[in-house]
């Protein structure tokens, strides 16, 4: 039957937790997507709302300015009219700055004037000129252009009958100038003549510095009426684009135009909205970028999958350890008991002929049984410090008398390899801890001399006082395999057996060495591995707080 992706996925939990991270990534970064995209239109909307109060502001100035500048030019040219029609000739451009001069015209000023004309509607195109001259290209200009607004008979609404040229329409010198231009006519008779004036911007910028004040940019219950000067720009240009009236912040972020129409010289008023405007235009403000936040906990995320990841990777090495361990244990466990059992039997049977055979076989026995204690005694030794355990209380325990207990319990197991134990025990030096915590590390390391070296070896103890001297160190070298140094450090973990080992007959739980290394840590002390001088393995233990005693016994 074809297995289904799913259950081999079951079966391989390593590649299931990688399609599950990969998953998981994804997902993340999916959302963080969607996050940053959300995050980008809420920005967007708000932006926007900004820029379309941009534009009101920019319309309600435009109408506002309108009505001022317009008012006083209407004025003008009522007060014109009236002047003209006291007259049956039209009098020359005089008039003009009379009639504004008048007390009760609250028309436009003559004052802001760099110069008065009339130009009289009889097919004789000329201008009487008073005031600042100018130069013959730009009076040929002029001359143009009020020609054109004279013949220019479109229907206007109301009676207007006046008219703003903006700045450079016609170019006068001044890039700032306007020109401003009333018709004198009927319509029976069409326009009989035309006065005009050359005024510099301040002649606009006037009235439309009482329009800002009436242009109620926002309503009152967003944006309290006086701080709402302070957060608009406005900006009033001709169509040559040179300003020639500016308020407010210099801000220049949200922006929105109106032009004010031709009779005006399509001055284009602009608005522009400073930032700070947005705590009170819209609610929370102007939205911050999300952006450092999103990849902060996507980073997060990636970080916290990646330690998932390392934690059942190590897991896993652990299960596998164990299961090694357990067939470790397994073999250890078996082999002796096989032969106790068998041995035992032929005692009882009496299937031995001679008594030298029945003394083999009770060495065998006590042999084995010696190596199956150990094993066991290091598994309870391994659980038991892992348990919270009251230290024993520390006593004065003689390193030379250990190794020497120790070389008598292990006479039959060496005797049986055929292996030689030479012991270096120039002095006896004595250590404060627990004697069989002592006696437990060195017993794994002898126990493993004899398991991994050859038959026949030479198994070397030594003790001596280390330098500089305070400690004692003692060292155990054989004759076998030695440890590959990249291995030196990972040897010491629990259950980890070197591969060349695994399935060795020497079984083993992978627990001795670790063993060691607690209990070292407990004494205070340290154990490590090296080669050996012959090309065995080294391993040496160091006890700190040695005292020297006499010459060890024999
Ligand atoms: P084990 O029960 O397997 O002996 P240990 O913790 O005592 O467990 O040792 C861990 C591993 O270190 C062993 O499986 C073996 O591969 C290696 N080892 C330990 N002592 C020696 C030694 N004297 N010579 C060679 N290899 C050794």
């Amino acid at each position: 039957m074809p297995r289904s992706p799913v259950s081999s996925l079951a079966r391989r939990p390593g590649l299931l937790a990688a399609v599950l991270f990969m998953a998981t990534m994804a997902l993340a970064a999916a959302l963080a997507w969607q996050a940053a995209g959300a995050a980008a239109s809420h920005r967007a909307a708000a932006e926007a709302t900004l820029t379309h109060h941009a534009i009101i502001a920019a319309w309600r100035m435009s109408r506002e300015g309108r009505s001022w500048v317009g008012y006083g030019m209407s004025q003008a040219e009522d007060q014109l009219l009236r002047e003209t029609a006291q007259h049956s000739e039209l009098p020359g451009p005089e008039l003009l700055r009379r009639a504004l001069a008048e007390k009760d015209c609250d028309c436009m000023s003559a004052g802001f004037s760099r110069a008065i004309f009339r130009m009289v509607n009889n097919g004789e195109p000329k201008l009487d000129w008073l005031g600042e001259p100018l130069s013959d290209s730009a009076r040929q200009a002029l001359l143009h252009a009020v020609l054109r607004a004279a013949a220019d008979t479109a229907p206007r609404k109301g009676p207007r009958a006046w008219q703003i040229l903006a700045p450079g329409e016609p170019g006068l010198g001044h890039t700032t100038d306007f020109v401003l231009l009333w018709k004198i006519g009927d319509p029976k008779h069409g326009v009989r003549a035309i006065y005009g004036m050359v005024v510099e911007p301040a002649q606009i910028a006037r009235p439309l510095r009482g329009a800002l004040g009436e242009a109620n940019f926002f309503p009152p219950s967003l944006v309290p009426e006086r701080s709402a000067d302070s957060l608009v720009r406005i900006e009033v240009a001709g169509p040559n684009r040179q300003p020639v009236f500016v308020a407010g912040p210099d801000t220049h972020r949200f922006v929105g135009s109106d032009t004010m129409g031709l009779a005006f010289g399509n001055l284009t008023v602009t608005a522009a909205i400073d930032p700070a405007a947005s705590r009170l235009l819209i609610k929370g403000g102007l939205p911050g970028s999300r952006a450092p936040m999103i990849v902060a906990l996507l980073s997060l995320t990636l970080a916290m999958g990646g330690a998932a990841l390392l934690l059942l990777r190590r897991e896993q090495r652990l299960a596998r350890l164990r299961e090694d361990f357990v067939s470790g244990v397994s073999h250890e466990l078996r082999t002796p008991l096989t032969q106790i059992r068998m041995l035992s039997e032929l005692l009882q049977s009496d299937g031995f002929h001679t008594d030298a055979e029945r003394t083999r076989a009770t060495e065998v026995i006590h042999r084995e049984a010696l190596r199956l204690t150990n094993l066991v005694d290091n598994v309870l030794e391994f659980s038991r410090l892992r348990r919270p355990n009251p230290a024993p209380a520390p006593e004065p325990v003689s390193l030379a008398g250990v190794i020497r207990e120790l070389a008598e319990s292990f006479a039959p197991l060496l005797n049986a390899q055929g292996d030689r134990l030479e012991l270096a025990l120039d002095v006896d030096l004595e250590v404060s801890g627990d004697r069989d915590a002592i006696s437990r590390v060195l017993r794994n390391l002898v126990e493993n001399a004899v398991k991994y070296g050859p038959p026949g070896q030479a198994i070397r103890l030594t003790l001596a006082a280390t330098d500089p001297p305070g400690g004692a160190r003692v060292t155990v070298d054989d004759q076998g395999p030695g440890i590959p140094a990249d291995e030196r450090l990972r040897i010491w973990q629990p259950y980890y057996r070197l591969d060349r080992d695994r399935n060795a007959p020497a079984g083993g739980s992978g627990l001795g060495l670790s063993v060691v290394a607690d209990l070292m840590r407990l004494l205070g002390g340290r154990a490590s591995v090296e080669s050996a001088p012959g090309g065995g393995a080294r391993f040496t233990v160091e006890f700190p707080g040695a005292v020297t005693r006499a010459p060890a016994p024999p």
